[in-house]
């Protein structure tokens, strides 16, 4: 039988009444498992009423009762690590360690949102002017939304709501329809944490459920990571509904190698970094910069590497990168590799014709290694999102800043080299938001803040981090005076106050 996701709302599962549903596909056998109910305009609004009825209170409510929810969240989150991982890998197709890997990410802002209480702590200025003091304070914004991309359904739905309940907002999620089991589970912990109903809701759905979340009168942030096309739209329009948005958008991360650096290290780490996940994440390296004379010696020892990959099913502990989530992804990846030779790259890996035994129906595509890419080149233009790992050659190191801060992405980038005045010149340079000094995937621990620049962030705040407090809350400084009775009424005065 068809396993069913349904909506989750006011503290309950709640089944799609628009009659409008998705298929789930299991990456490894290509077959449809689940069916996922697709929300209309009156179930999304739904939503945003249970969270704004569950505002009223949660928007009031402690912070020792909010944290206390969030520990206990935490240690659910943590005893059931092995089962989300699983349902990640089930529609994802992911191998099960690094499916591992992104729930413990996520739970890394959790930890983040159980010490709210220390981001949250206000400013105080005493005697600013006679008997006057100003304390400035940081409240919740209300009902907030999430939309979040298939490659990462657990961790990027951690980015935001932790930190958004710890503050005191009630949220909506919308995750991607290709892979929604994981935020219910998500949900129902939340729910035996004690956190009240209403408090977060998920929605499942489309065009249809997002474009009515960024209109909804009663919505007031939103935060989204996906493509940058869509980005750029629930930026656009978001915005123009007057609410506060941040768009993560996608990436061509750029891994840039200078003479001098331990190349076997290099290769190591861009092999790691571009085909982890089968490359679909947005921090995968897509592109080396290779600098001077190691070339030739770099992508022979990124080849050697790359052809060892285990590929297969993702729940076989012997696989180390698994399926491309679905089969119209995987033939439009296979498309820039088939195309790559006539742009002017060397294929020196083809993975386009890869199957694997037994699954011949699954999502499969193997290693693809291109080297001396020109810039002009799709494959190099486009975020492939697949296991396809570009190499461009330059002549120095001013070269390699060049095209890596010509490119419209600028999410994560890297440079490795011994030359430590070199990395630091790097780090001031390149234009993007995330760099990595011989750290090929320097995704920032939870107490900094993640966020890329260019076409790969729309708006001015990072998500999690000091950027994740403010983002969902507004500021507010009063000024009180309490005069000594002894004074006397202070008279009228229409002039502007001054301090004094
Ligand atoms: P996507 O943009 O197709 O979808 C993201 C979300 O938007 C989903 O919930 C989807 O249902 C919704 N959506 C899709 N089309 C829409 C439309 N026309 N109108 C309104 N909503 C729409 O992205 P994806 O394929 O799920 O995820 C992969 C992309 O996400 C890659 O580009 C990747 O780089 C990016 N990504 C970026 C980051 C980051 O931090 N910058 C992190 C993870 C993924």
């Amino acid at each position: 039988m068809t396993k069913i996701v349904n909506h989750w709302i006011g503290g309950k599962t709640v089944e799609g009444a628009s009659g409008t549903y998705g298929p789930v596909t299991d990456p490894a056998t290509g077959a449809v498992t689940t069916k996922v109910a697709f929300a209309s305009v009156d179930e999304v609004d739904a939503a945003v009423a249970a969270a704004k009825d569950a505002y009223r209170t949660w928007g009031q409510s402690s912070l020792a009762q909010r944290t206390s929810v969030l520990f206990r969240f935490r240690a659910l989150l943590d005893a059931h690590r092995d089962e989300i991982a699983e349902l990640i890998t089930a529609e994802h197709g992911k191998v099960h360690s690094d499916a591992l890997g992104e729930v413990a990410r996520g739970l890394e802002i959790v930890d983040l949102a159980c010490g709210i209480n220390v981001q949250l702590k206000g400013e105080l200025s005493t005697q600013v002017a006679s008997r006057v003091d100003v304390a400035a304070i940081r409240q919740p914004l209300g009902v907030v939304v999430g939309i979040t991309p298939f490659n990462f359904p657990a961790m990027v739905p951690m980015w935001m709501f932790p930190i958004a309940i710890a503050c005191g907002n009630t949220f909506v999620l919308k995750p991607s329809e290709k892979d929604p089991s994981a935020s219910v589970r998500l949900a129902e912990l939340l729910a035996e944490a004690g956190l009240p109903d209403g408090v977060f809701n998920v929605v499942h759905g489309d065009k249809v459920a997002v474009d009515r979340l960024l209109e909804h009168p009663d919505v007031k942030a939103v935060s989204f990571v996906g493509s940058t096309p869509i980005a750029r739209h629930i930026h656009t329009t978001a915005s123009t509904n007057g609410k506060r948005v941040q768009a993560l958008g996608g990436a061509k991360n750029h891994m840039l190698v200078l003479p001098d650096a331990d190349l076997d290290a290099a290769a190591d780490a861009a092999v790691s970094a571009a085909y982890g996940s089968a490359g679909e994440r947005c921090m995968a390296i897509s592109a080396v910069v290779a600098v001077g004379s190691i070339g030739d010696e770099l992508v022979e020892k990124i080849r050697e590497r790359a052809e060892k990959i285990k590929i297969g099913p993702g729940s076989d502990p012997a696989s180390e990168m698994g399926p491309l989530i679905t089969k119209v992804h995987r033939d439009k990846v296979a498309s820039y590799v088939t195309g790559a030779a006539a742009e002017g790259a060397e294929v020196v890996l083809d993975g386009t014709g890869y199957t694997v035994d037994g699954f011949e129906d699954g999502h499969w595509i193997g290693i693809s290694l291109l080297d001396k890419v020109p810039t002009t080149a799709k494959a190099y233009q486009d975020e492939i999102f697949g296991p396809v790992l570009c190499v461009l050659r330059v002549d120095t190191y001013e070269d390699g800043v060049r095209l890596i801060n010509d490119s419209p992405f600028g999410n994560g980038t890297a440079i490795f080299t011994r030359d430590g005045g070199a990395a630091r010149r790097f780090q001031l340079e390149i234009e993007a938001g995330m760099v990595g000094v011989n750290v090929p995937i320097p995704v920032p621990v939870g107490y900094h803040s993640f966020g890329g620049w260019k076409d790969s962030l729309f708006g001015d705040h990072h998500v999690y981090g000091n950027d994740g407090t403010h983002f969902y809350t507004r500021g507010k400084v009063v000024t009180s005076r309490w005069p000594d009775p002894s004074e006397g009424p202070a008279g009228v005065d229409l002039g502007f106050p001054r301090n004094h």
